[in-house]
C-alpha cells in the first residue's frame, strides 16, 4: 500500500514536474550531470540573505531524477541555506543506509525504496548534489562521478 503510494507520487512529480522552468533573477545556478544514466539539470536558486525564497530547475532525465528535482524545490523554498544542507543529508542518509527515514522528510521519504536500486540512487541524489555545489560554489558543474 505504502509503496504504491510512494510510486504514485514519484510518477505524479515525474510527468508534472513542479517548478520546471528557468528563473531569470536567481542569483544561484549550478548544473548537474549523471553520465550513468544520462540525466542532466540545471538548478536555479533565489537567496535572500540566507534563505532560499525560490528554486527551480530545467533539464531532461528519467522519472526518478526529475521527480526528485520536482520534490526538492518544493521543499526547499523558505528554508535557510543550513536547514537545505541538513535536509540534503539526511536525504542521502535515506538512500545510503538502512536507517528509518526521519520526519524531517516530508515527503521525501517516497525515495526510500530507491535505495535497493544502487544504480538509481545516483538519480536520485543528482539534484541534491546540484544543489549543494549552487549553495557552496555558485556557478560550476558537478557530476555524481
Ligand atoms: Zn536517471
Amino acid at each position: 500500500m505504502i509503496d504504491d503510494l510512494y510510486q504514485e507520487t514519484i510518477l505524479d512529480h515525474s510527468k508534472r514536474p513542479r517548478n520546471h522552468h528557468p528563473m531569470d533573477d536567481a542569483n544561484r545556478r549550478a548544473e548537474g550531470y549523471n553520465p550513468l544514466c544520462g540525466d542532466k539539470l540545471k538548478l536555479y536558486l533565489k537567496l535572500e540573505g540566507d534563505i532560499v525564497r525560490d528554486a527551480s530547475f530545467e533539464g531532461a532525465g528519467c522519472a526518478i531524477s526529475t521527480a526528485s528535482a520536482s520534490l526538492m524545490t518544493e521543499s526547499l523554498k523558505g528554508k535557510t541555506r543550513e536547514e537545505a544542507l541538513k535536509l540534503l543529508d539526511k536525504f542521502h542518509e535515506l538512500l545510503t543506509t538502512d536507517t528509518p527515514a526521519s520526519h524531517d522528510l516530508g515527503k521525501l521519504v517516497v525515495f526510500c525504496g530507491v535505495r535497493d536500486y544502487p544504480a538509481r540512487v545516483k538519480c536520485a541524489t543528482l539534484a541534491w548534489h546540484t544543489l549543494k555545489s549552487a549553495l557552496t560554489n555558485g556557478d560550476e558543474t558537478v557530476t555524481t562521478e
